[in-house]
């Protein structure tokens, strides 16, 4: 299929989706096309939470595989679609639902929280899910005598380790490939490059260790340092009067930043850091989702009701 104009395929796209009474949803990290055609842009929680309230019929979930599911397991009455169920998620990949309850039977009473970015049956395994913006306020409304497995991203679990000072909480070893790749030598030669700038870092980045050991040497001052969630990196990008900010997490975001405010120049650490299953959702794919109807999400009744619960704590915790 061939997109005839940018002009023709978004009236297209907007017009199936009055059609099919569909609200279409787009991750921060989406090509730049379909952020823009997008009804509403944001994280995968902000995301799901706008799917439940919704009237539309229908929503198409513009990210990978675990966000469309999680639409799904808050919203089961509705039909949940992604252009393509094939993009999937490197960090969801590194742990399963028997791994999961192997590690819970080697740590009696433990309670598991997991990262939103996990399976549906990884969920239904969890105890509280959350997401890097609330993950530190989750830990602490666990007992603090109370064991904690964290999963499935060891930057994330090490952030919450150091905001919160416990020693019980365990991490499982997983890790993003592309937050990963942002290093700390990569992270060390931009901050080299862009003296003058202030520092935007996901904590589920390779280098945020990186960062706040800069900081205590006085590499990178501390008050020019920010470890934000993608939502939290948006609102700081409003209130911004730096002239430029260095921005350490995947490229798509750098997209909405600059939408945020443009008087400010926003620089990726790693120009490299792209999602490959972000980009599996192209402008042609969105049309033929829209045309065809296709890839409609399904999780297991059981599965979705067990993992809402740990879900619905997340959202009561915030984020
Ligand atoms: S950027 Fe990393 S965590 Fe996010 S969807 Fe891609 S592989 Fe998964």
């Amino acid at each position: 299929m061939t997109t005839p104009t940018q002009t023709d395929w978004a009236a297209e796209v907007r017009r199936l989706a009055d059609e099919r009474n569909a609200l279409i949803l787009a991750h921060n990290y989406q090509l730049p096309a379909i952020q823009d055609i997008a009804h509403h842009v944001g994280d995968s929680l902000g995301l799901s939470r706008i799917a439940a309230d919704t009237d539309a019929d229908e929503i198409i979930f513009c990210g990978v595989h675990f966000m469309a599911e999680t639409a799904k397991i808050l919203s089961p009455d509705k039909r949940v679609l992604i252009p393509d169920a094939n993009a999937g998620c490197s960090l969801a990949d590194t742990i399963t639902a028997d791994e999961l309850r192997a590690w819970k039977a080697e740590h009696p009473g433990a309670v598991v929280v997991s990262y939103v970015n996990t399976t549906a049956a990884v969920k239904a395994e969890t105890d509280i899910c959350c997401t890097s913006s609330n993950a530190v306020d989750v830990v602490r409304s666990i007992p603090e005598d109370t064991e904690v497995l964290f999963c499935p991203d060891q930057f994330l679990g090490a952030h919450v380790q150091r905001e919160t000072g416990r020693d019980n909480i365990h991490l499982w070893s997983g890790e993003c490939h592309v937050h990963a790749d942002i290093s700390p030598a990569g992270l060390r030669d931009a901050v080299q490059t862009h003296a003058d700038a202030d520092l935007f870092i996901h904590p589920e980045c390779g280098c945020t260790t990186s960062a706040l050991w800069m900081n205590s040497t006085g590499d990178i001052p501390a008050e020019r340092t920010h470890v934000l969630s993608t939502g939290g990196m948006l609102g700081a990008a409003r209130n911004t009067k730096a002239g430029k900010v260095l921005v350490a997490t995947e490229i798509g975001m750098l997209h909405q930043l600059t939408k945020a405010n443009p008087a400010t120049e926003f620089l990726p650490v790693n120009p490299e850091a792209a999602c490959p299953f972000m980009q599996m959702i192209t402008p042609d794919k969105l049309l033929t989702c829209l045309r065809e109807g296709t890839d409609e999400i399904f999780v297991d009744p059981e599965i979705a009701t067990r993992a809402r619960r740990a879900v619905e704590r997340m959202i009561a915790i915030g984020g």
